[in-house]
């Protein structure tokens, strides 16, 4: 099997995929984890709005568990996450992790204030408290893999560029590497997240349903206390967690569309960071200790109809592709992975995620925002 791609998917994918035995190959234009995995909060967390999302983040927790025990690198803390909403919004919140055996608690204002001192609670909000999980280190997780796939015998080629395809009728028989030659597999898995667009098209091998946008963070730097749990605030989507020295990583999820995936790389937008400012000042109940200190921004796709894209490629015997997995995708990635193995080797669908659905847009705007509240 040869896997494009070496983010957050394409790795969980060459380690379960070697895992059950096959003889797996991964080629990276640049190095492991450096796409949109390496822009990402690093949040993992079971608090997604769809049973689907939230099956997915529980099998990944448990994936990346055992990775981060067979690697013995460390690269996932266990900080727990709270999510603050109006009371009226709590009971269909927990019904969604209820069903998934998700362990929660239902916090008041004054439990919340317990795992994050600092946030303003309005007096109809309440907080849904999920314990186990998680926030990864990004550099520590590429680690991880990298050293899990060299024992696994995984060949991994990192800075390789694609030249062309193996084509015979309609299936890819392999791939032409820059400076490697020819590379024979049996499937191929097209796990460029937001690239698979470009990719993909210039191979001639699909026109992929996905709409690129631009995400960003905020770095913050505070002297309030910086030991709480990472949060999310409905009413403003509003997120933060902390990061290694002092510092931490703010959000609200917000994204702008963009023509090409390099677009959407760069420094964080003045705009944005004032608008985060204004965010925190309205939430943290001591605004002065706050100190805006930076940001990035970061590519993410999304289908037409929020859900992702998981499975064969039509008119394709061979190709497989993982991709709109919009601002949510390390928290699902394993889950992913293990999804599409399941449909590499039955040749079933995933129904709701299969690319031959037919997308249309539920409102009629470009893409559904569906995973969180
Ligand atoms: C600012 C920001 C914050 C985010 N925060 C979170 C978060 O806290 N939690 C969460 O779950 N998700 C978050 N996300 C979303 C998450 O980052 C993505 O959904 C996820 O990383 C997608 O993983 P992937 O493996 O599909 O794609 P990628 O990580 O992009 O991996 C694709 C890889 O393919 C490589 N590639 C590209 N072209 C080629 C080619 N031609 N040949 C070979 N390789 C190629 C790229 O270099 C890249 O390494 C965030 C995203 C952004 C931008």
């Amino acid at each position: 099997m040869m896997i494009i791609g070496g983010g957050a998917v394409g790795l969980a994918t060459a380690y379960l995929a070697a895992e059950a035995g096959f003889r797996v190959a991964l080629v990276e234009r640049e190095n492991v984890l450096s796409g949109a995995t390496g822009f990402s909060a690093g949040i993992v967390t079971t608090q997604l709005s769809l049973e689907e999302d939230v099956k997915l983040a529980k099998r990944t927790i448990e994936i990346l568990e055992k990775v981060q025990r067979t690697s013995e690198v460390e690269f996932m803390s266990e900080t727990g996450f709270v999510t603050v909403e109006p009371y009226w919004m709590v009971d269909e919140s927990v019904k969604v992790l209820s069903s998934q055996g998700v362990k929660y608690e239902v916090l008041d204002e004054d439990g919340v204030r317990g795992v994050v001192p600092f946030l303003s609670v309005k007096d109809h909000e309440k907080g849904v408290y999920t314990c186990m999980d998680k926030v990864v280190d990004l550099d520590r997780l590429g680690k991880a893999y990298s050293r899990l796939l060299r024992s696994m015998g995984v060949d991994v080629y990192s800075r390789i560029r694609i030249n062309g395809v193996l084509r015979s009728g309609d299936s890819v028989e392999g791939l032409h590497l820059d400076g490697v030659g020819q590379i024979r597999a049996d499937n191929l898995v097209f796990a460029a997240g937001p690239w698979n667009k470009e990719l993909m098209s210039e191979l001639g091998i699909y026109e992929v349903p996905t709409v690129i946008y631009k995400c960003q963070v905020v770095k913050v730097r505070t002297t309030a206390p910086c030991q709480y749990v990472p949060f999310y605030v409905s009413e403003n989507h509003l997120y933060m967690r902390r990061d290694i020295g002092g510092t931490s990583i703010a959000g609200n999820g917000y994204s702008k569309v963009v023509e090409r995936v390099e677009g959407a790389i760069g420094p964080v937008e003045a705009e944005y960071v004032h608008h985060i400012a204004d965010l925190l000042l309205e939430r943290v109940s001591v605004p002065e200790s706050i100190l805006v200190a930076g940001g990035w921004s970061g590519p993410c796709s999304s289908t037409y109809d929020g859900m992702p894209l998981i499975g064969r490629v039509s008119g394709t015997s061979n190709c497989f592709i993982v991709d709109g997995l919009d601002g949510y995708g390390l928290m699902r990635s394993a889950g992913v992975a293990e999804l599409l193995l399941e449909s590499v080797v039955t040749g079933r669908e995933v129904e709701w995620a299969t690319p031959s659905r037919q997308m249309v847009s539920k409102d009629g705007t470009e893409v559904v925002e569906l995973h969180s509240i």
